[in-house]
């Protein structure tokens, strides 16, 4: 059994990133298996050093420990490309030089990640890419290309074996963006996927926030014929009867607690766990 907590350095460590953590390894210890850290820091933008090592100093400081090295995505860019090109090869993908302000214009419905390309670069082919352009996934061709059922299963609230929903991918999800515009920086749901099957991740667990998008990292796995892990949405923070704590501040850094004073177990106690 093998997991993996997954952040983002584009910003501090809050409260809920160490219900996130302790979610996870607690995860890793009562299967006993192992908790490794991921660095999504695919998004050059945003990303920051400062906010990786702040990880690396509240994981620590929470009592958490992990195999190294760690992988850290922006050191693989080559390998997502690679992907993105066997993906290419099956036809699968286009340019798209929409902007935010186009796609609204264009009528978008509103989605599970902000709007649901409604489509206008669809028919460009790969070859006629500009400089800038975006990637996107054709999510209706690519299930044309599947014949089987894409079964996944949930451990956790929703416990079940459930099937990567068509009307989910094209109506909530539709075409994602695979690789970014201007920056060219492959995006998450690509740099995720190829990372679990990568790291021979068995039980991916995460909060409820990225649920909506486990049908299409199920279609990505089916597409590039990566085995799919099992799936554990952990939802808000809890106290030790379940109820959500509603003096917790979840958003608030874990940097700020402990500048007050805050020790470890009591972070811990204060989300739940012993
Ligand atoms: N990097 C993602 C985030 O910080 C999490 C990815 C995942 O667990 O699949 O939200």
């Amino acid at each position: 059994m093998k997991t993996r907590f997954a952040p983002s350095p584009t910003g501090p460590l809050h409260l809920g990133h160490a219900f996130s953590a302790l979610t996870v390894w607690s995860h890793a210890q009562s299967l006993g298996g192992v908790a490794l850290l991921r660095i999504e820091d695919t998004d050059s933008t945003r990303c920051k050093p400062e906010f990786e090592a702040a990880i690396f100093d509240d994981l620590k400081w929470l009592g958490l420990k992990w195999p190294e090295p760690v992988l850290r995505q922006s050191e693989h860019d080559d390998e997502y490309i690679a992907v993105l090109g066997k993906l290419a090869a099956k036809g699968l993908l286009y340019p798209c030089s929409c902007s935010r302000k186009d796609i609204i214009a264009a009528g978008a419905r509103p989605g599970e990640d902000g709007f649901v390309y409604p489509g206008t670069c669809r028919k460009r082919p790969l070859g006629q890419r500009k400089p800038g352009d975006a990637i996107r996934l054709n999510v209706a061709k690519a299930l044309s290309r599947i014949d089987d059922e894409m079964r996944y299963e949930e451990t956790g609230a929703k416990a079940g074996l459930y099937r990567a929903s068509v009307n989910m991918l094209t109506k909530r999800i539709g075409d994602p963006v695979l690789q970014r515009k201007e920056t060219g920086d492959p995006a998450y749901h690509l740099a995720c996927v190829h990372d679990d099957m990568r790291q021979e991740i068995t039980h991916v667990v995460r909060g409820t926030d990225l649920q909506a998008f486990t049908p299409l990292h199920v279609l990505l796995q089916t597409l590039l014929g990566y085995r799919t892990p099992i799936y554990h949405h952990h939802g808000l923070i809890l106290d030790e009867d379940g109820r959500r704590l509603a003096k917790i501040d979840k958003s608030k850094a874990i940097s700020k607690y402990r500048a007050e004073g805050f020790s470890r177990s009591d972070i811990r106690t204060m989300i739940g766990f012993r």
